[in-house]
């Protein structure tokens, strides 16, 4: 039984990275208007999410840990299809717990005192403590425990590169946040609340921002379009600054999506170019199911060509009503 949990928690939990999505997903979940991550040691050292959100009251802050213990699920069957908070299965912590160390401080905003939690594999501890309102979730020596997938952990850079634009990423989606990295004590992105454009600001820079168009677009059908394109000038070969959300989680978009804002360029864009874009889909819960892959990146869209069309002609109206 002991090696079985730790194989699920690995599903969940492999690397640093993970970590740092579970965590910040949760801050969002929270209603977090302030996230901070800190990373040391490419994250095997720590990864720390502070967020300024809901905190868990102090009588269920003992669930946290607990595998399949959600707060988010209705009981009623079928609810995991509808779902609009970004977690559901009640694992993250608990794989947390299961691979590294577990160290949590929380208090909801009106009750007086706060708590204090520390799990480490099956161990849970659970103390009053005083915090600020909020969460602070850190998860400290990631695979100690198990030594073979310690080893195949990539180097602490590649690690720090891959969080340093997953970061960017929630920034891009969600830029009226207030947000920062760091790694190492070292400050890597910092960003205030704006809108997609000043988020393009914070992550690839001003000169980036200044090239970005609107994309905004609602159908009566209840799929929204939201967002920025890049003019064709801000241009790449490689397709790293196309940037899909549904339902405010970040996506590994299908290459229908790519396909589709390209196509929205029509002939504006030379061949073989990528645009940078940011698009918020909006799509009902019932239209989607994000419950494909333990990491919740591969979303499947019910009616993929439909919204495919709909993001194709959101960026030939924006390019329209903007001549280049
Ligand atoms: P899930 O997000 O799927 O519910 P997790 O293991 O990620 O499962 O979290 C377990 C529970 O702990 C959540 O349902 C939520 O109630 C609580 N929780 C975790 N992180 C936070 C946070 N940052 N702020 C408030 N509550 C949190
Ligand atoms: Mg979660």
């Amino acid at each position: 039984p002991h090696i079985s949990r730790l194989i699920a928690a690995g599903e969940v939990v492999s690397r640093p990275l993970d970590v740092v999505r579970e965590l910040v997903e949760n801050a969002l979940d929270a209603g977090a208007t302030r996230l901070e991550v800190e990373v040391e040691g490419g994250g095997l050292a720590l990864v720390r999410v502070r967020d300024n959100g809901a905190g868990i009251p102090a009588d269920s802050v003992a669930l946290a840990p607990v595998r399949h213990a959600t707060s988010k699920l209705e009981p009623e069957a079928a609810a995991v299809e509808r779902v609009s908070t970004l977690g559901f299965r009640g694992e993250a912590l608990w794989a947390a717990a299961q691979a590294g160390e577990l160290h949590l401080v929380t208090r909801p905003a009106a009750q007086v005192g706060a708590s204090e939690v520390h799990a480490s594999g099956e161990a849970v501890t659970v103390r009053r403590t005083s915090a600020p309102a909020g969460t602070t979730v850190t998860v400290r020596h990631l695979f100690a425990r198990l030594p073979a997938r310690l080893r195949t952990q990539a180097l602490p850079a590649v690690e720090v590169r891959e969080i340093t634009a997953l970061v960017g990423r929630y920034v891009l989606h969600h830029p009226g946040l207030h947000w920062r990295l760091t790694v190492d004590g070292e400050a890597r992105l910092t960003h205030a609340p704006a809108d997609h454009r000043g988020a393009v600001a914070s992550v690839y820079g001003p000169l980036s921002a200044n090239r970005v168009l609107r994309v905004e677009a609602q159908t009566t059908g209840g799929l929204g379009v939201r967002g920025v394109v890049s003019r064709p000038e801000l241009t790449r070969a490689r397709r790293d600054r196309m940037h899909f959300s549904v339902n405010g989680r970040p996506i590994l978009a299908p290459l229908e999506l790519e396909k589709a804002v390209i196509e929205g360029f029509a002939e504006l864009l030379p061949s073989g170019v990528a645009p940078l874009c940011v698009l918020d889909l909006a799509v009902a819960p019932e239209d989607h199911n994000p419950n494909v892959h333990p990491a919740k990146q591969v979303v499947a869209l019910a009616d993929l060509p439909g919204v495919a069309a709909r993001v194709r002609a959101a960026v030939a109206e924006a390019l329209a009503q903007h001549p280049l």
